[in-house]
């Protein structure tokens, strides 16, 4: 009698540790039960935490005025990356210096490029830099970007079915606050005079934004900042300035003013005034906590300020 009560008890014990070991498996890597997520951009953070909310804990490495395209890994960021569940990456080759990473990461862990799900068909080349070379400011075109937010949603309803029902309708809300985004940047270009509705910056980090939104783009460097500019092309710019009587230039960001500075004294020696229509966010949100430190706020900030500086 006394044997099967211990024999009973042992199986209890078993089945219990069994249990206790399934549910570890499950949660393996959380921390308070919630999805470690790392993202190289904030963009692709600020998506993270509107779809996970409560279940994830989100850690962007690239902070306010961080330049993607020259950006390298730290030892700290490293162990972000390996303690992460899932990390997000822009990919088409945003990150420059971190697309070997990104491929050896990928065997390892759940890996993914939030521009995955857009079809070849809806991206613009980066002429001169080979065939598969594509534009990678897809954030600019707010229809574009929302493909991003369902690459999000469905890898954390992969990762963690349970909440599948939240992250469905988190997703759904998010993308409802960026069709409102996409209709009121379509109703503030039109308060711009259709000559003027030209966009000169430092990068061309604004194809997309061109293109959506029906303004003509010009950058002085290109589509990645690593690319060398000279004088050359400060004076073309200069050029252009002045042939289509600019009234305004912006600088960005994440990228030095220096250049744009002289194109607007160039122009002023020919008896052009062009005046510095502001500061752009291009490929990093503003400071964490303020308006622009948003997706949302940062789209906004820099439609306001291409309105009033061109209409
Ligand atoms: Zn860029």
């Amino acid at each position: 009698m006394r044997r099967l009560v211990n024999r009973g008890l042992q199986m209890l014990l078993l089945a219990t540790s069994i249990i206790l070991i399934v549910a570890g498996c499950s949660s393996e890597g959380k921390v308070d039960g919630k999805l470690n997520i790392t993202t190289t951009t904030g963009m692709i953070a600020d998506i993270a935490k509107e779809v996970g909310g409560p279940y994830v804990h989100v850690i962007a490495l690239m902070g306010s005025g961080i330049d993607p395209h020259l950006y390298q890994v730290s030892q700290g960021d490293i162990r972000k990356l390996d303690n992460a569940d899932i990390i997000f990456y822009n990919g088409l080759h945003l990150e420059g210096k971190m697309v070997n990473m990104f491929e050896k990461l990928e065997k390892k862990k759940t890996t993914v490029a939030v521009s995955s799900a857009l079809d070849p068909s809806q991206l613009m080349k980066d002429e001169g830099q080979g065939e598969d070379a594509y534009d990678p400011h897809i954030w600019f075109d707010v229809k574009m970007w929302m493909s991003a937010v369902e690459v999000v949603k469905n890898t954390l309803i992969e990762k963690d079915n349970l909440n599948k029902l939240y992250y469905e309708q988190q997703a759904a809300a998010y993308l409802e606050k960026l069709t409102d985004l996409d209709h009121y940047i379509h109703q503030q270009v039109k308060l711009i005079p259709e000559q003027q509705r030209i966009l000169v910056t430092a990068h061309d980090a604004f194809g997309y934004f061109g293109r959506a939104y029906g303004i003509t783009v010009t950058g002085l460097q290109g589509m990645n900042t690593m690319a060398e500019f000279g004088s050359r092309d400060i004076s073309t710019l200069r050029d252009f300035l002045v042939e289509n009587q600019i009234k305004a230039v912006f600088v960005e960001s994440s990228v030095s003013p220096k250049a744009m500075e002289s194109v607007i004294d160039g122009a002023r020696i020919l008896k052009h005034d062009v005046s510095l229509g502001g500061e752009l966010f291009s490929d990093a949100m503003g400071e964490e906590g303020t308006p622009e430190g948003t997706y949302i706020g940062m789209v906004k900030h820099n439609i306001d300020t291409l309105v009033n500086a061109l209409r």
